[in-house]
């Protein structure tokens, strides 16, 4: 079965001049990113048609002259890559001529015979385009569709949502003390966007995503007129729910992290800083539990109590259905702390890594 992505031009493969006519080579300039996404998408076995409604063409307005110029050389182009259409498009009708109702995006008539043929992997299909008339073209052949721009995406992110097939979780949580959202995207490494209101913690936030090789999004709004409890708790408790969520049904995930357990030397499954070391060990496998050996020099390091660290650990293995085996020693609790981050990311690091094989299982999930 063959994943087709139907693919708008103007906006999508070459920028729309504020004209919206590409009709001189002038104005010929390719979206950026597109051919390292379409190249991807080829290698992932996509087919491409292109779709685009070309208001006029074949009139005075717009002579077929002017239209194929550009046309060409996108297609040159592209060819030239290694990337080929399966099939062009166009509609030439303006919006409201009622001879191109059935054709003109978005209606879905001039691609009909894809929703036929028993070949083509609706499933993994997709529309790429710049406008909502797009979304609403992927709607009617009832496939998936992208928004590309600033509004929507860019083509990287096309190509890792439709290759990567990447496990990502958004949680909305909201109590009396705080409102909570957290994105997570196991799949893609990003600098990491986290605003909590407590600056240490946000930096620690930063390290699980950053060293855990993950993205990671998580704002904050809690009630620190009342003190740092509710937030550190809650920003915990959404992100292991995010995790939880994320991993879905585990399959195919290595489940055990042991810091840098993959390499053979014992002395890297520990996370040191200066004469701070800390030391994880971690299961995924869905039953919660924490166990914390450590004592902090200070009751705080910037605006964070220690005495919420192992707190937060605790309810982030609830949440996430973790067990956890973090221990700590040290004399700077500043770097104490960070270890203790940093080692449970470099412990998620490889539990999270896809092996491509499924581990042994009961009934489908991990027991
Ligand atoms: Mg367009």
């Amino acid at each position: 079965m063959t994943p087709i992505l139907f693919i708008d031009r103007d906006g999508t493969l070459i920028v729309e001049p504020p004209d919206q006519q590409v009709d001189s080579l002038e104005k010929f300039a390719l979206v950026p990113g597109v051919i390292p996404a379409l190249l991807r998408l080829r290698d992932a076995g996509y087919e491409f048609v292109m779709v685009s409604n070309q208001d006029g063409l074949g009139t005075p307005a717009f002579p077929r002259e002017r239209f194929e110029p550009p046309q060409r050389l996108l297609l040159q182009l592209l060819e030239s890559q290694g990337i080929a259409f399966r099939e062009l498009l166009i509609d030439p009708h303006h919006e409201g001529d009622p001879a191109g109702v059935h054709t003109r995006k978005p209606a879905p008539g001039m691609a009909l015979h894809y929703l036929r043929d028993r070949s083509i992997d609706l499933a993994r299909s997709a529309v790429v385009g710049d406008r909502r008339t797009d979304l609403e073209f992927a709607a009617r052949l009832g496939v998936g569709g992208f928004l590309l721009g600033a509004d929507g995406c860019d083509w990287a992110a096309v190509a890792h949502a439709l290759c990567n097939a990447p496990r990502t979780a958004m949680v909305v949580r909201s109590t009396r003390e705080t409102r909570i959202e957290v994105a997570l995207d196991l799949d893609r490494e990003a600098p990491p966007r986290v605003s909590t209101g407590l600056a240490f913690l946000d930096h620690m936030l930063e390290q699980l995503g950053t060293h855990g090789g993950f993205a990671i999004s998580l704002h904050c709004a809690g009630d620190l007129q009342v003190d740092e409890h509710h937030t550190v708790e809650d920003c915990a408790l959404a992100l292991g729910q995010a995790l939880r969520e994320a991993l879905g049904d585990k399959r195919g995930i290595e489940r055990y992290g042991v810091g840098e357990a993959e390499t053979p030397m014992p002395s890297r499954t520990a996370l040191v800083m200066d004469e701070s070391r800390a030391d994880a060990a971690l299961d995924l496998g869905g039953r919660p539990f924490l166990v914390f050996d450590g004592n902090f020099p200070r009751e705080r390091v910037g605006d964070l109590p220690t005495e919420l660290v192992a707190h937060f650990f605790h309810s982030f293995c609830q949440a996430g259905g973790i067990a956890l085996h973090l221990s700590v020693r040290g004399a700077n609790a500043h770097h104490m702390v960070e270890a203790c981050f940093k080692a449970v990311a470099r412990a998620l690091r490889p539990a999270l890594r896809r092996a491509g094989r499924t581990l042994p299982t009961t009934k489908g999930t991990l027991a």
